[in-house]
């Protein structure tokens, strides 16, 4: 076991005082006190002050006076620049971050600093590439002019303003990177509503993008109950775009409230995302490919897969050599560096994913591995393999959120790629097979906003993310998120 040392940094961090992050400064509030508790010892580990109608406000107001003064005075080239200081200032405390996420959330240190800090990084260096990019462009103008006068027309792109961005506890430094630095390079500022369960990691990235010389009210924390802060900030007149990760009914309420104000939201919301397995593949491929679409992070990622499709002829050896890798898979503290399943991240998400368990038990879906907690504290659940029954299985239409991997045989292609689509989500799928006709034809027909060939899960800020049907509007990375945080204006001129 190779336990990794608390630093004394992030033990002074969590006995502090915390609260919010408004206009350049930690800002304790004067809130309700809610207690920070690490999953993987159900002990709590800090104390953070809920916000309340007068955080709300000011968070907005210092928002709203960098957009129209500090941060509007900011060249495009120097908002890139910034974007890149705090790039190489999270790297410099990334083991300060990871560690902070790893005790909030339960996700393991390994992916603390290689999943949420290194990519928060390699995000931001992505989005200040865009610094000075962002721009209309001119047209022709084909009204007839009088008189022999010309007319030019051209398209301004704008900053849409203050946005709210709405985190949800997956991962907790990651989209909000996600997030901000879109917003930041195309000249908005921000105010972030964490999750209750992870409020701490946006605090101390906060305090380090102040540190490295973002102006005073550029990028703003407000930690809380969403239910009461959510309304506040989205309906709050400063706000001028919403952009939301998180649960399905959560999210079409938010998209409801911003709609009706007529406000831009963007929405990336939850699924049930669904693996096909071709026969080509051998049975070790299929295992290697599965654990690396369902299992990571506990199946705590929104692009997971949950679906599995499998050839008929090979489902039950799969499930057999599947149950057996899991089985010798370690489950640990977050703090080893060995742990390969950690605690899911909170007890409402434990309870959640082991009453949905027990429920397909009941309903008489098979549990093959897994379906239960292991006998040590925390929250932890086993990775767990369920054989179905149908297609019309709750485990196959709800998503878990979870290392529950749902598994259904098929003996036609067509029906299989039938049952993929049959669903009212559409984040992400993935198609596994060594034909390469049939990986570009179906991944063409798979209804998703991300598909995969041969792969799962991994995504590239030069890739658009985002999800169709019930799992959300807009599109996160590439040159995709442009659209998202301006608006565009036309200009006209005679000559
Ligand atoms: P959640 O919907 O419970 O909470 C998300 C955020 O919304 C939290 O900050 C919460 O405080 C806030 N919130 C709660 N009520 C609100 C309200 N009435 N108005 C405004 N905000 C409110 O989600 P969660 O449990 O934190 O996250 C898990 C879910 O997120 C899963 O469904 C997962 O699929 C989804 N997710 C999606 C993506 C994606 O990119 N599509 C990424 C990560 C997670």
């Amino acid at each position: 076991m190779n336990q990794v040392a608390i630093l004394e940094t992030v033990k002074s961090f969590f006995q502090r005082e915390h609260g919010h992050f408004i206009n350049g400064l930690s800002h304790p509030g004067k809130g309700a006190l809610r207690q920070v508790v690490n999953p993987a010892t159900a002990q709590q580990v800090a104390h953070v002050h809920d916000g309340c109608v007068e955080d709300v406000e000011a968070a907005m107001t210092a928002a709203q006076q960098a957009f129209t003064g500090s941060w509007a005075a900011t060249s495009a080239l120097a908002r890139g620049n910034l974007l890149l200081k705090l790039a190489d200032a999270m790297e410099r405390h990334r083991e300060e971050l990871a560690q902070i996420e790893t005790l909030c959330s339960g996700k393991t240190i390994v992916l603390s600093r290689g999943l949420e800090v290194d990519q928060a990084v390699a995000f931001l260096r992505y989005f200040a590439g865009w610094a000075g990019k962002i721009c209309g462009e001119t047209t022709d103008i084909s009204i007839p002019a009088a008189q022999g006068e010309k007319l030019r027309g051209y398209t301004l792109r704008e900053p849409l303003g203050v946005v709210v961005g709405i985190i949800p506890w997956n991962f907790s430094i990651l989209i909000s990177i996600w997030k901000m630095a879109a917003a930041l390079v195309c000249g908005c500022t921000v105010v972030l509503k964490p999750s209750e369960y992870t409020p701490l990691t946006m605090l101390r990235v906060a305090q380090l993008a102040t540190e490295v010389g973002f102006p005073a009210g550029a990028i703003n924390v407000v930690n809380g109950d969403g239910r009461l802060l959510g309304p506040m900030l989205i309906e709050h007149p400063f706000c001028a775009k919403v952009t939301f990760t998180g649960s399905v009914p959560t999210g079409r309420g938010v998209g409801n409230s911003a709609s009706a104000l007529a406000k831009p939201v963007t929405l990336e919301l939850g699924g049930k995302n669904a693996a096909l397995f071709l026969d080509d593949m051998t049975v070790e491929e299929m295992v290697n490919g599965i654990i690396e679409a369902g299992y990571l992070n506990q199946g705590q990622v929104c692009a997971s897969a949950e679906r599995f499709y499998l050839p008929s002829g090979k489902l039950d050896e799969v499930l057999e050599k599947l149950s057996q890798r899991l089985a010798q898979f370690r489950v640990a503290s977050p703090l080893d560096e060995a742990c390969q399943i950690g605690p899911l991240a909170n007890k409402a998400h434990l309870d959640k994913v082991l009453g949905m368990v027990n429920q397909a038990r009941e309903e008489g879906d098979e549990i093959v591995y897994g379906g239960c907690s292991p006998d040590q504290p925390g929250y932890y659940f086993l990775p767990t393999v369920v054989k179905v029954r149908s297609e019309n299985s709750m485990m196959m239409r709800e998503e878990t959120f979870g290392p529950v991997g749902s598994f259904l045989a098929y003996d036609d292609e067509e029906k299989a790629l039938a049952m993929v689509n049959n669903s009212p989500f559409g984040l992400a799928a993935s198609v596994w097979t060594h034909n390469l006709h049939k990986a570009m034809r179906y991944s063409e027909r798979m209804q998703a906003g991300i598909v995969w060939i041969n792969m799962h899960t991994l995504l590239d800020p030069a890739l658009p993310f985002g999800g169709i049907k019930g799992s959300g509007n807009g599109r996160e990375f590439g040159s995709a998120f442009i659209n998202d945080y301006t608006r565009l204006k036309s200009v006209m001129m005679r000559y």
